[in-house]
């Protein structure tokens, strides 16, 4: 298996020409320090610590799996004095607030960090990844105290958080659940019930972990509106955040599953554990949607870090392996056949696999600038505004970029032939364990149904109107109309994106009108819904790294293959990838009285 190489030149490129990150930190005044050369070194620094200490125990972790022995939990060898290594190395604190130990770097530039986590070892990052959400969760919704207790072992990586949602019996449908809290007289909770699937629930690469709860007071009202969350810790701590003892927490066992196999995936037991009330009473949901919209953006970063783990994979293969000749002659006639890169389809494949993984990759990078806006504009309505946006923006990248990451990966295990089924490549372990990221963390279903009921259909397309005017904004700079002297260069580019930026608007009013009649047209247009607005969000970003590719050449500055690709691949991407919103726009906007009709017997 080929080692993970940090993709510099990409993530360079979107920091600096496409995004301009370091004009962004420089328009807020907390950001001064975060000057170009630091975030140079953030990028290049943790793409040594990626390629040197993750990528090495990725396969070994798939081949080891976590091991469970008398309610322990061992991760795969390498884990533990890897995780100590990325603790000492400030990577896990990097954008942890200052006043609990962290480093105050913006969020941006840790889902940066993660890009590259997931990229070159999704299971590892599993454990650090639940601690962000965890962390946003308290410090968002904790009292001081709260704070003060569990932010700074956690900021530093000695303690480790994760998200307690799913029981056995309901995993989407969280007004099922039944772990209950019951008060005790200290004004903490007893905690009684039992977890299923909590990733990162048990191991041994931390002292203590601290468990977001859903759970359900006594006197609460059954369904969502019940529900509260607590936070319990594995081992009880006091206020200084110094270990005491155990608390009622245990683990059951671990699950045996498909991928993502160095991850522990754990049943937590919680028999009257100590816990302690986060947020208001039977306000729980709504506190945790924190965890679950930063763990959300996190694993849009792992369907894109799989593929281009994937891409990379299959790239390299396809220069070497060697299969027939090219229909138009030889090409590499002293060989006894052309490599398959000379291959019209394989060719199709590998774009289509550069496509999503670079459109992706800038998908997350346009959205994260959004959370800086959000954490440090000093205009609250700017801020409020950043907020609805991403809102908008993240049930498409949770769901489009893991439903095409899972492709992505795919396409990548078909250039490998039988080769890719087989383990030592490699490529197969990427395909089981991107699976898991369309499922978890809300299904694609789920961040359908978020997208057009809540995003969407609720504040009548607001947000909507607004992006589309920002895209329309762009394709009117960049277009043989306007004074661009790269517009008639960029039109292919820009002409399909207005013009079905300008159907995105008439479909949503039209579905919006139709949903006041028929609720089930909302659940039966929505996953095709969001995948459409997927392919619309992801041409736009081809579209700025089309122009910017374009300027970059025009200035004769850098290198000029990597600008070509750059315009080749958007150029592909608008002939060969966009062309979905057609079919997926005929079938989204069709009655669902077919489907519904029939009768269960009949399937
Ligand atoms: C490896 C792994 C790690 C996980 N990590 C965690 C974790 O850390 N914390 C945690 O709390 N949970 C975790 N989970 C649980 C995961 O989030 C749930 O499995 C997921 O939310 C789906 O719930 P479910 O399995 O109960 O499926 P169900 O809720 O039974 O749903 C089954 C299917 O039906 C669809 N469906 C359900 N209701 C609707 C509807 N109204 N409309 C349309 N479609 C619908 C769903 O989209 C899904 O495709 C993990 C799971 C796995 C496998």
């Amino acid at each position: 298996m080929t080692a993970y190489i940090t993709p510099l030149d990409n993530i360079n490129f979107l920091v600096n020409d496409v995004f301009d990150y370091p004009n962004h930190y420089a328009s807020f005044e907390q950001l001064a320090d975060v000057t170009p050369d630091l975030i140079e070194a953030i990028v290049q620094e943790c793409g040594k610590f990626c390629e040197k200490e993750l990528s090495p125990i990725y396969q070994s972790s798939d081949h080891e799996g976590c091991y469970f022995n008398n309610g322990q939990v061992t991760t795969p060898t390498g884990f533990k004095q890897a995780y100590d290594k990325y603790t000492q190395a400030g990577w896990n604190s990097l954008s942890y607030p200052q006043e609990y130990g962290g480093q105050g770097l913006p969020q941006s530039l840790g889902f940066i960090r993660s890009g590259m986590l997931s990229a070159s070892n999704w299971s590892f990052n599993m454990y650090p990844g639940l601690t962000i959400g965890a962390v946003n969760t308290i410090i968002e919704h904790g009292t001081d105290i709260q704070k003060q207790t569990f932010l700074p072992n956690m900021s530093d990586g000695s303690w480790s958080g994760t998200m307690c949602l799913t029981e056995a019996h309901c995993g989407t449908d969280l007004g099922q659940i039944q772990t209950k809290a019951i008060a005790n007289d200290d004004g903490s909770y007893g905690i009684f019930g039992s977890k299923i699937f909590i990733s990162a629930g048990d191991h041994d690469l931390t002292e203590n972990i601290i468990h977001i709860v859903l759970a359900r007071l006594p006197s609460s009202p059954k369904g969502t509106r019940g529900i509260s969350l607590f936070i319990v810790p594995k081992m009880n701590t006091n206020q200084n955040g110094d270990i005491e003892g155990p608390n009622k927490v245990s683990c059951g066992s671990i699950e045996d599953k498909m991928g993502i196999k160095g991850s522990a995936t754990a049943v937590i037991n919680f028999d009257g554990a100590k816990g302690f009330l986060l947020g208001d009473i039977n306000k729980g949901l709504e506190c945790m949607f924190t965890f679950m919209n930063t763990i959300r953006i996190g694993t849009s970063l792992q369907g894109v870090g799989a593929a281009e783990a994937a891409y990379g994979l299959s790239l390299a293969y396809a220069k070497e392996r060697l299969s027939m000749r090219s229909l138009t002659g030889k090409k590499y006639p002293d060989k006894v056949a052309d490599p398959l890169i000379v291959h019209p389809d394989v060719r199709r494949m590998l774009l289509t696999q550069k496509a999503i993984c670079e459109g992706g990759l800038a998908m997350v990078y346009y959205a994260c600038k959004l959370t800086d806006t959000i954490d440090y504009h000093a205009d609250e309505s700017i801020r409020l505004k950043a907020d609805e946006k991403l809102g908008l923006l993240t049930p498409i990248l949770k769901a489009f970029l893991t439903e095409t990451g899972f492709e992505s990966t795919n396409l990548g295990m078909q250039i490998f032939g039988g080769h890719g089924y087989i383990k030592e490549t490699g490529i197969e372990q990427i395909v089981r364990d991107v699976r898991i990221s369309t499922l978890y963390e809300g299904a694609t279903a789920i961040q359908a149904l978020d997208l057009l009921g809540r995003k969407i259909l609720l504040n009548k397309g607001k947000e909507l109107r607004s992006l589309c005017f920002e895209i329309l904004g762009f394709c009117r700079e960049n277009s043989i109309f306007s004074l661009n002297p790269h517009g008639k260069k960029m039109q292919k580019v820009v002409w399909p994106l207005a013009k079905e930026v300008l159907k995105w608007q008439k479909y949503t009013i039209t579905l919006m009108l139709k949903a006041n009649k028929n609720r089930n047209l909302v659940g039966s247009a929505s996953v095709e819904y969001l995948m459409y607005s997927g392919y619309l969000y992801m041409g736009y970003m081809w579209a700025m790294m089309a122009k910017t590719a374009h300027e970059q050449i025009a200035k004769n500055d850098g290198d000029v293959v990597f600008y070509q690709s750059k315009i080749d691949t958007a150029e592909f991407y608008f002939e060969r990838i966009f062309p979905r919103v057609k079919s997926l726009s005929a079938t989204m906007m069709k009655d669902p009285k077919n489907m519904m009709d029939m009768s269960e017997e009949a399937f």
